[in-house]
């Protein structure tokens, strides 16, 4: 299987971080990708760098006003006296019904969820370059491939129409599903991330031709809050097609494996001609975050059982933070999902 990277992707090294109202280092570190190049690699993987696709296949998920605003908001921010090194919003909507401010501070508020996604001089540029690894990894399974791997860091799946968050920016994953959509009449997306892809989700609750699937630590206590549980199911012309599995923190891999059988059975109803995996780390029982128990051979059953859906397949990287075993555990999911492929 091929895998998708550019090393622009790299240059993106955001400092701050609340947690807990306290200031930590941001966990979402480059060295990661250090970790999954080495993962894939061992997985008999070959890296390609994506071409330049420019900002078509982003502005097909992504709205004009949030594009513009991650193109020049660092340039803006600085322009501001005693303005912070990185763009961090102080300041929310407590609900989207007011005015579209004019500046910097304001609009930092209006399309950043949180301070989780600090802006760099380098955001910018990384953020298109782990998009176009999501499009050029789906444009090789478009062209034949039946499966590839995008090392999209940073990741995406909290990455809203025009909202940052959650150390995301542009949503790889639905920019992949958009794109297979070309093509493909109805796609799938199943995340698997610790986290719940409430960017995702929101991304396409109107819509029935992608259904967006995620098993993830029950959001009640958990990151992203707000999103993320069993009662959300859709909306309008997109009701039935939302489909969470929220889990009880520390759920090893019996307890995902079972949820996951629940969710392929949900896509094989679905019948779509293409998936996008949305592929976080973070639930192994190693992370950093700590919220489930998923074990480095646990990735290879989850892969399989997904491989065994026989569609062609975008892997797409989401979270997953630095920890011996990320590496691994990439390793693990590569192998496991080509082993069944086979
Ligand atoms: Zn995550």
């Amino acid at each position: 299987m091929k895998t998708f990277y550019a090393d622009e992707q790299k240059r993106h090294d955001p400092k701050a971080f609340l947690s807990m109202g306290a200031q930590r280092s941001n966990p979402e570190q480059p060295e990661r990708v250090e970790r999954l190049l080495a993962g894939a690699r061992a997985a008999g993987s070959t890296i390609h760098r994506p071409a330049s696709y420019g900002l078509g296949p982003i502005a097909a998920v992504h709205t004009p006003e949030y594009i513009e605003f991650l193109t020049h908001i660092f340039e803006r921010w600085q322009r501001m006296e005693g303005a912070s090194a990185e763009v961090i919003p102080n300041i929310h909507p407590f609900a989207r019904n007011g005015s579209y401010p004019a500046g910097a501070a304001g609009q930092a508020g209006y399309h950043m969820a949180d301070t989780a996604c600090p802006i760099s001089a380098e955001t910018f540029d990384s953020a298109c370059w782990s998009a176009w690894s999501a499009v050029a990894a789906t444009e090789a399974v478009l062209s034949g491939e039946p499966a590839a791997y995008a090392l999209c860091r940073p990741p995406g799946h909290h990455a809203f129409a025009d909202v940052a968050g959650g150390f995301c920016f542009f949503n790889n994953s639905a920019i992949a599903a958009q794109r297979l959509r070309a093509t493909a009449s109805r796609v799938a997306i199943l995340d698997v991330d610790l986290h719940h892809g409430n960017g995702t989700q929101g991304i396409f609750y109107n819509r029935a031709d992608v259904l967006t699937v995620s098993l993830h630590a029950d959001p009640s206590r958990f990151y992203p809050f707000f999103w993320g549980h069993a009662d959300e199911r859709g909306e309008t012309a997109g009701i039935g097609y939302n489909y969470n599995l929220p889990l009880p923190r520390k759920s090893g891999d019996a307890e995902f494996l079972e949820a996951l059988d629940h969710a392929i059975r949900r896509i094989q109803a679905f019948a779509p001609d293409a998936l996008v995996v949305a592929l976080g780390l973070d639930a192994f029982e190693g992370d950093p975050f700590g919220g489930l128990s998923v074990t480095t051979p646990g990735f290879a059953r989850i892969a399989e059982a997904i491989a065994r859906l026989g569609l062609p397949t975008v892997i797409v990287q989401e979270g997953g933070y630095l920890c011996d075993a990320l590496g691994d555990n990439l390793t693990a999911f590569l192998t496991g999902f080509a082993g069944a492929s086979a």
